[in-house]
């Protein structure tokens, strides 16, 4: 049963979205890839909330950088990639493909997501519907292809669109409108993309966040998640890197 958690989005630097993850029964919060301290140490104050752990999805600063701060005011536990861990020195637990971490009551899985960085995770939350990607699945797009290939990306998509079409995608980044331009000129006859599109365009110009995302969402919509192989996803992430939306 969703959903006991109060999930705020919290945004920094140019696009990142930071999660600020408030478990009420045991009065846990929790930050998903601080990119910097000051807004998301702001914001669980105006709350009244205190912070006890991060959760990082990966090693770039824009996921990490608050780490330090964080932990320094607040004592927090860090959690993160083990394969990572030497590129995130702030680590207190090392986690892989199956570990289980608690905020609370609640229980996430880590699912072991290699290649936009080689050591990346994200966190599943199935009592709550929820999954935290990072960098690896956008609204409409996909992470960039770092430090992994296109075989390990397509098949991290697959895997997470099977996850419940309900659970909501916590992204850490707002690229849904340059995303939504190009996924246009994969699928130009895709009903579903179409309507999302002029939605996006819409909320956008509002200056209204589009993310979270949900699996369903994706599914009908993401033209990395809707590829038939690899060879396509390969193709249309080069594709990507080069578009000019
Ligand atoms: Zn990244
Ligand atoms: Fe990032």
């Amino acid at each position: 049963m969703p959903s006991s958690l109060e999930i705020v989005r919290i945004p920094a630097l140019s696009d990142n979205y930071i999660w600020l993850v408030h478990e009420p029964v045991s009065g846990e919060t929790m930050v998903i890839d601080p990119a910097v301290a000051e807004p998301v140490l702001a914001e669980a104050e105006a709350r009244g909330w205190k912070i006890t752990q991060i959760w990082n999805t990966h090693w770039h600063p824009d996921h990490t950088g608050g780490n330090a701060a964080i932990k320094e005011t607040t004592g927090c536990h860090i959690t993160g990639p083990a394969a990572e861990a030497a590129r995130i020195p702030t680590l207190d637990r090392r986690v892989g493909e199956g570990d289980r971490v608690t905020l609370g009551g609640v229980e996430a899985e880590v699912l072991e997501v290699p290649a936009h960085t080689a050591g990346h995770i994200a966190y599943h939350l199935p009592s709550e519907e929820v999954v935290f990607v990072g960098d690896t699945l956008f609204a409409m797009g996909c992470g960039r292809l770092f430090e992994g290939t296109a075989e390990q990306m397509h098949t991290n998509l697959q895997r997470l669109s099977k996850l419940p079409p309900e659970t909501r995608v916590y992204c850490a980044h707002e690229y849904t409108l340059s995303n939504a331009r190009f996924a246009v000129t994969m699928e130009p006859d895709n009903q579903a993309l179409l309507e999302r599109v002029a939605a996006v365009e819409a909320a956008r110009a509002l200056g209204q966040a589009t993310v979270p995302t949900t699996i369903a969402l994706e599914r009908a919509t993401n033209p990395f998640m809707r590829v038939s192989s690899a060879e396509e996803l390969a193709e249309r992430r080069i594709a990507k890197d080069s578009f000019k939306a």
